[in-house]
């Protein structure tokens, strides 16, 4: 049985190397060239096996030699989530494998795990690549393959190395999944295989490709064979080519598409059938004589592969759609069978409730999906979730939702177009509108935005409750006697407030806090610590109050319940003593005080 190219595809936190790593894998195989170099395909880069060979030298051998070889890897060019999202397959994933990189100096970062969590659902094998070994303190440069290079530093250095490598063992560990450097590991199938490389040297990189090269021939063949008949791909981007017009980017994972084949792709309502005109492939670099001729038109192309197709009929079509080519000899019942495994395909992805929740929109099937598991894990509920620009709709049933439910009010939107009314609507109705081009940021600012306002609203609420104080009337600080009187008061617990009604120890009420100054200057509050000169309408010294007086800050039997129930996190000990003793002294009055 002979194998196709297995998909591959780099995850991994911001800034971790991803980018660079590939451009570093793709340069060591450029290099390669006697053998084959690499070839461009849309939006991915096809590696020969020979050329993987030049690269891993005698490690093939050790790492990656089988009786059924691959012909190469397919490795899309664009790292990242995105990408990945939108390779999206009924119950899995297109991509056959992922290289999850991390930095070696920074271990498991957000999006790492993130990454791996989405590669675990959709049950895609592995391989993690701990970039930056160049950065490890003392680290020297000797070859380009890890497995020397790392024997040859200090043992200082090498224990670092190791170090770094069981944080990362523990990481995984806790994903659910055993793990070790990939010269300790004994069986692949059973431990992840950590690599470390650095995407600026290059050193790791042979191992990497042998790693991987190893890991899907021993354990994927029956995925990976090749089928003869009908091809079966999806779409990753609709496009408008200048003179070409519109066109899809497709990956084709099995089979051979044909010029004249006729395909089935999804729009947002229907399946629809379209005929491939065209099927284009990138020129290579030095045929390209005008950079606007960029395409070479083939008559077929083989799984797996990267390509773009042009047909009269994309306008509409989904990225993220699946695509299959219809063999008219089988007749309507296969077209209606496909027809309904592409609208299926939509429908499942589509969300639409009457409940309370977030509106999301999208730009592709992939992108949907992948925001709406990660909603779900945030336990954040959904009203209705679709393909498409942001629409004043959008927006009014945001607000709709808002009357209800402030923090669901909003719309979330993943790289799409807001409409210009949507925009307006949205000012008019202070609708908040979330617009990211990563998946991973729009589901943190919209949790970051909601976590803001429910302090903020705390901090409101909180401010509207009394606070929490006991003060002393301090001797020889008489300096008005009545209407009002005032007195040198030191904050021995909380915090004073103006307005605020004032007790006695024992719970009577005093008067209430006209004002507050130090050294002739009013001011609103005065906290623990301070020796302030206060001001209290009724009472007048010598009668209700006297020197040395202690007193607390009055609070009604609500802001008992609350202060007790909600905001109690925002006492410290001691006012929590005092507050309990204020609320002892109202009992005394009262006692159902500060309960329902
Ligand atoms: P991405 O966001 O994951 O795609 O990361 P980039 O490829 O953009 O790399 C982020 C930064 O790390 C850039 O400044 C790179 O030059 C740097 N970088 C990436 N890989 C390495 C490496 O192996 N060694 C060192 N020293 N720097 C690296």
């Amino acid at each position: 049985m002979e194998l196709r190219q297995p998909v591959v595809v780099v995850l991994g936190h911001a800034d971790s190397g991803k980018t660079s790593l590939l451009d570093k894998i793709r340069g060591t195989a450029v290099q390669a060239r006697e053998v084959g170099g690499i070839t461009q395909h849309i939006g991915a880069s096809f590696f020969p096996i020979d050329t993987i060979k030049e690269v891993t030298g005698p490690l093939y051998d050790r790492l990656a030699k089988s009786e059924t070889p691959i012909p190469g890897l397919l490795v899309i060019d664009t790292p990242g989530h995105e990408v990945f999202a939108n390779l999206r397959m009924r119950g899995g994933s297109a991509a056959d494998i992922a290289i999850v990189v991390a930095d070696v100096n920074k271990g498991f970062e957000a999006q790492t795990i993130e990454s791996i969590e989405i590669l675990k659902k959709r049950r895609v094998p592995f391989v993690v690549a701990l970039n930056k070994v160049d950065r490890v303190t003392g680290w020297r440069p000797f070859s380009r393959f890890i497995s020397e290079e790392a024997k040859k530093q200090s043992a200082d250095v090498q224990t670092m190395l190791d170090e770094k490598i069981y944080t990362v063992v523990g990481s995984l560990s806790r994903l659910g999944f055993p793990s070790e450097a990939f010269w300790r590991v004994k069986d692949f199938t059973k431990e992840i295989a950590i690599v470390p490389v650095s995407a600026r040297t290059g050193v790791g990189i042979p191992e990497l490709l042998a790693v991987l090269v190893g890991l899907t021939q021993q354990f994927m063949g029956k995925r990976l064979e090749r089928h003869e008949g009908a091809a079966r791909g999806l779409v990753l981007e609709i496009n408008e080519e200048p003179g070409l017009g519109p066109s899809a980017n497709i990956i084709l994972l099995d089979g051979t598409l044909k010029q004249g084949d006729s395909i089935i792709v999804a729009k947002r309502d229907s399946a629809v059938q379209t005929r491939v005109k065209a099927l284009l492939l990138p020129k290579p670099l030095d045929e390209m004589r005008d950079p606007r001729d960029k395409f070479k038109p083939v008559s077929e192309v083989t799984a797996a592969a990267g390509l773009k197709v042009t047909s009269p009929d994309l306008e509409g079509v989904l990225a993220g759609s699946p695509l299959y080519v219809f063999d008219k000899a089988k007749g309507e019942d296969e077209l209606e069978r496909l027809r309904s495994i592409v609208e299926g395909e939509i429908k499942n992805a589509i969300v639409s409730t009457e409940t309370s929740g977030v509106i999301l929109k999208c730009d592709t099937i992939g992108s949907l999906e992948a925001i709406i598991d990660l909603l779900k894990k945030e336990s954040i509920p959904i009203r209705t979730a679709d393909i498409g620009s942001i629409t004043r709709r959008d927006i009014i049933e945001a607000s709709a939702v808002r009357e209800s439910d402030r923090y669901h009010g909003v719309v979330l939107g993943f790289n799409v177009k807001v409409l210009d009314d949507a925009e307006r609507e949205a000012q008019d109705r202070s609708v908040k509108i979330f617009n990211e081009r990563i998946i991973y940021n729009l589901v943190r600012s919209y949790v970051d935005w909601v976590t803001y306002q429910k302090e903020h609203e705390e901090s409101i609420l909180f401010n509207e409750i009394p606070p929490i104080c006991r003060f002393q009337f301090m001797k020889g600080f008489v300096f008005r006697r009545n209407d009002p009187a005032v007195f040198g008061a030191e904050i021995q617990v909380g915090k004073l407030r103006q307005k605020v009604q004032v007790i006695n120890v024992e719970g009577r009420k005093v008067g209430t806090v006209h004002q507050i100054q130090d050294s002739g200057k009013s001011m609103e509050e005065a906290t623990t610590g301070m020796q302030v000169a206060v001001s209290l309408k009724e009472p007048t010294i010598g009668r209700q109050i006297n020197e040395g007086d202690v007193f607390y800050t009055d609070i009604n039997s609500h802001n008992a319940k609350q202060l007790a129930e909600r905001f109690n996190h925002r006492l410290n000990d001691q006012e929590k003593e005092v507050f309990n003793l204020i609320v002892a002294l109202k009992r005394k009055e009262d006692p159902a005080f500060g309960y329902l």
